[in-house]
């Protein structure tokens, strides 16, 4: 027997052409360099980005190329999102916060054809320009001012460059979107290569609607047309967790920060938009909250505003911050492999009688509930599959469909991807009897002291549950007896002061003694990753030559 049901492939070119004839008058707005704003409704968006399309088409874009993008959170960016696989072509989003020879690297890589730049960025396309010889790069003038063009030369390896508003104003009419395969690919990441070279991820059609599809369920973001979406994670970061992808699918008001993301701006924007769902990692948050709360009655919060904190772990102590403004702060797991959203918190019912409120906060601080369409399992030192205890700690595997089988252009690794098909995440983690997955490090973050190991993530949460502490992190620092011990550098809320003895006491109650970190180092800041994550090799390079006062 066969089905019966239409085989019509998943397209993201669905969504575009949804959005624009049943959300018209939505709005997407954008900060621009100047902190003016920019507002398009979504005809507007559907009209220009349509006309991307043809233009793309006419600068002679082939199925499959790929067409890098260096921009900033904003409205053009998000016709690359969807324009670029429109016509056929791959969107590589690059890192601009990448150090000018990786972004070069990756590129080449990646074979990107064509680039399209934010203007404001482009000192910063000059750094990596002769690493890679784009034929086309296509700006687009974020600030306002003109764009120099030039006509370019393929045999010298001069790029032309041309004026995106220009090539736009000129397009021809949209003339339909490049035939495609619902498994044909969308768009591409790059891992940020934390160990060794990074790595391509290749999202498809199929993967990236099925993502926003799940995304967007109640008990997962429960996005609506009636949302407004403030994604601070950057498009370039995993695709801004897929969100804006979902927003646009549902008709949701879209809020771009630009290049704006400081604390201060991000609480001028929250009072012209207020949002109702807002994206960052816990850095972003833990920043916003302590300026918001060191200058009371300067800034509102907006009532009811729900926030996806993901990425790195999220402090208890910031989701009870929040809450006593009326935040609700949801964790969810991911990876750029995994497209990312493999699991977020939401209130399972049937703990709704077992839990008190302390719990459920407690509850929060764990990475949430697998989603439907994502298998996930604990494996241990051993090989064997760990039960879903709560303590059985071990390897979390992952699998579904849109979770990465492979990385671009290099040869499949058993340390990423097991014989029978599961990605292998590199976090260590253990799942308790109702699904809540608790990540207890990654697999190079733990500390391994006297046989026994250490996680840094709950030393770091709970030494940012402090009143005095802006930020901690943890790292294992070598001992010629333990192996490793743990080193905290702590970051103290400006005007507070606290010494390592305080610290240790406050700790006292909540770890055994040999778990809790020897050293304590008063820092001015915890360096940060290109995603805006605590940046934990940084440390340990600064604490390299660290000696043991009782090491002999
Ligand atoms: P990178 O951190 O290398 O830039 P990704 O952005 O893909 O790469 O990050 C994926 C990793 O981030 C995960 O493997 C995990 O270690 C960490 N991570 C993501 N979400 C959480 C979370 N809620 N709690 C703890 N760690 C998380």
């Amino acid at each position: 027997m066969k089905s019966t049901m239409m085989s019509v492939p998943l397209s993201l070119n669905t969504l575009l052409d949804h959005a624009g004839r049943l959300h018209p008058t939505q709005q997407i707005v954008s900060r621009l360099p100047d902190k003016s704003y920019r507002r398009h409704t979504y005809a507007q968006w559907h009209a220009r980005t349509q006309s991307l399309v043809s233009v793309l088409k006419r600068l002679g874009l082939r199925k499959g190329d790929r067409v890098a993008t260096l921009c900033w959170n904003h409205h053009a960016h998000l016709e690359a999102y969807f324009g670029i696989p429109a016509a056929g072509g791959v969107m590589h989003t690059l890192n601009l916060r990448l150090a000018p020879d990786e972004i070069g690297w990756i590129a080449h890589h990646a074979e990107d054809r064509f680039l399209i730049v934010d203007d404001v960025l482009l000192p910063l396309y000059k750094q990596f320009a002769d690493l890679h010889r784009f034929e086309r790069v296509i700006v687009f003038p974020f600030s306002g001012a003109p764009v120099a063009t030039q006509a370019g030369d393929p045999h010298a390896g001069i790029p032309a460059i041309d004026d995106y508003e220009q090539l736009l104003r000129d397009a021809p009419p949209c003339d339909g979107y490049a035939a495609h395969d619902e498994n044909d690919p969308v768009a591409m990441c790059y891992t940020s290569g934390t160990t060794g070279r990074p790595k391509g991820v290749v999202y498809s059609h199929r993967s990236t609607v099925i993502h926003s599809l799940q995304a967007a369920l109640p008990d997962h973001l429960g996005l609506s047309a009636r949302d407004c979406v403030l994604p601070v994670t950057p498009m370039f970061h995993a695709n801004a967790w897929g969100v804006p992808y979902a927003a646009v699918m549902l008709g949701a008001k879209l809020v771009f920060p630009g290049p704006h993301l400081h604390p201060d701006d991000l609480l001028d924007l929250m009072q012209v938009e207020p949002p109702s769902l807002a994206l960052g990692v816990p850095t972003i948050w833990l920043a916003l909250i302590q300026l918001f709360e060191a200058h009371p009655g300067r800034w509102t919060l907006p009532q009811g505003l729900r926030s996806l904190v993901g990425g790195a772990a999220v402090p208890e102590a910031l989701i009870r911050q929040f809450a006593k403004h009326g935040v609700s702060v949801a964790q969810g797991w991911g990876m750029t492999e995994t497209s990312p959203l493999a699991s977020v918190f939401y209130r399972k019912p049937e703990l709704d009688p077992v839990l008190n409120d302390d719990q459920w906060f407690a509850r929060r601080a764990l990475a949430g509930v697998k989603v439907p369409l994502v298998d996930m399992r604990i494996v241990g030192e051993d090989g064997s599959e760990c039960a879903w205890n709560g303590t059985d700690v071990g390897e979390l595997q992952v699998r579904g469909p849109y979770i990465t089988g492979a990385y671009h252009d290099v040869p499949n690794d058993p340390d990423k991807f097991t014989a029978d098909g599961w990605l292998r995440t590199g976090d260590v983690a253990a799942i308790d009897a109702w699904g809540y997955v608790r990540i207890a490090d990654r697999t190079k973050d733990l500390i391994k002291s006297g046989g026994e190991w250490i996680s840094s993530v709950d030393l770091e949460n709970a030494i940012m549950g402090h009143p005095a502490v802006a930020e901690a992190a943890v790292i294992a620092v070598s001992h010629p007896k333990w192996t490793e011990r743990p080193l905290a550098a702590v970051v103290l809320k400006p005007n507070q002061t606290l010494t390592a003895a305080e610290l240790r006491d406050f700790l006292a109650p909540k770890f055994a003694r040999w778990q809790i970190p020897d050293a304590f180092e008063f820092i001015d800041a915890i360096p940060r990753t290109s995603t805006g994550k605590f940046w934990k090799v940084r440390l340990r390079e600064r604490f390299a030559n660290w000696v043991w006062p009782d090491a002999s």
